[in-house]
């Protein structure tokens, strides 16, 4: 290394950890290890301790594949939300993503991903079996497939139905269309030809 060190190793091992979470850079990260070493009793302490006590608690629920500290998660196990409606996602961020949006009281599946063949990722990469079983054990109606509208989200969306062809269940898309707020001079030909094509009665 040709810089030069400012801090321990504890401190330098600490700014490299915090680089790595999304949305800080090196910069970032030098701010925010300052920050909680002067802040040590209110700060960083409690963070200590909370991140020790989620090393231990957090884990993968063995139903939807959301993340929580307890299986089934808090999701699964609220009984005041729809257990015919599934709403299917990549990740664990869409499912909160959701939630914010508060529009559905339903179930979630996490799948975990896209199916990506250039990346070597196929279908059993995935929580698409879970999916399908969950599915044909009953009880689901509806599943909501609220991919992101990229190619991997599209084709993932694609597979996931011929999967389900075979059950009793209704398959439904996120509408892609203008965003709400959204003036038409500013988007993207994708989106508007989208919003043309799945244009609903007035
Ligand atoms: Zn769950």
């Amino acid at each position: 290394m040709s810089t030069k060190r400012i801090a321990g190793p504890e401190i330098e091992r600490l700014i490299q950890l915090l680089a790595k979470v999304p949305g800080l850079g090196p910069r970032s990260a030098r701010r925010a290890a300052l920050h909680l070493i002067k802040k040590k009793e209110q700060l960083l302490a409690p963070l200590a301790a909370a991140m020790g006590e989620a090393v231990d608690k957090v884990r993968v629920c063995s139903v939807c594949g959301n993340v929580d500290t307890v299986d089934p998660c808090t999701v699964c196990s609220d009984p005041r939300r729809d257990p015919a409606t599934l709403i299917v996602v990549e990740d664990v961020s869409d499912l909160w993503a959701l939630e914010r949006a508060a529009a559905l009281s339903a179930r979630y599946h996490v799948l975990g991903g896209t199916l990506s063949p250039l990346d070597g990722v196929g279908p059993d990469d995935l929580n698409i079996k879970g999916l399908v079983s969950r599915v044909a054990a009953g009880g689901v109606r509806e599943v909501i497939l609220a991919v992101n509208a990229t190619v991997e989200g599209q084709t993932t969306a694609h597979y996931i139905t011929d999967q389900l062809s075979g059950l009793d269940v209704r398959v439904t898309r996120l509408a892609h269309g203008v965003p709400v707020g959204g003036e038409l001079d500013y988007l993207d030909e994708g989106t508007l030809a989208a919003a043309l094509k799945s244009r609903t009665a007035f």
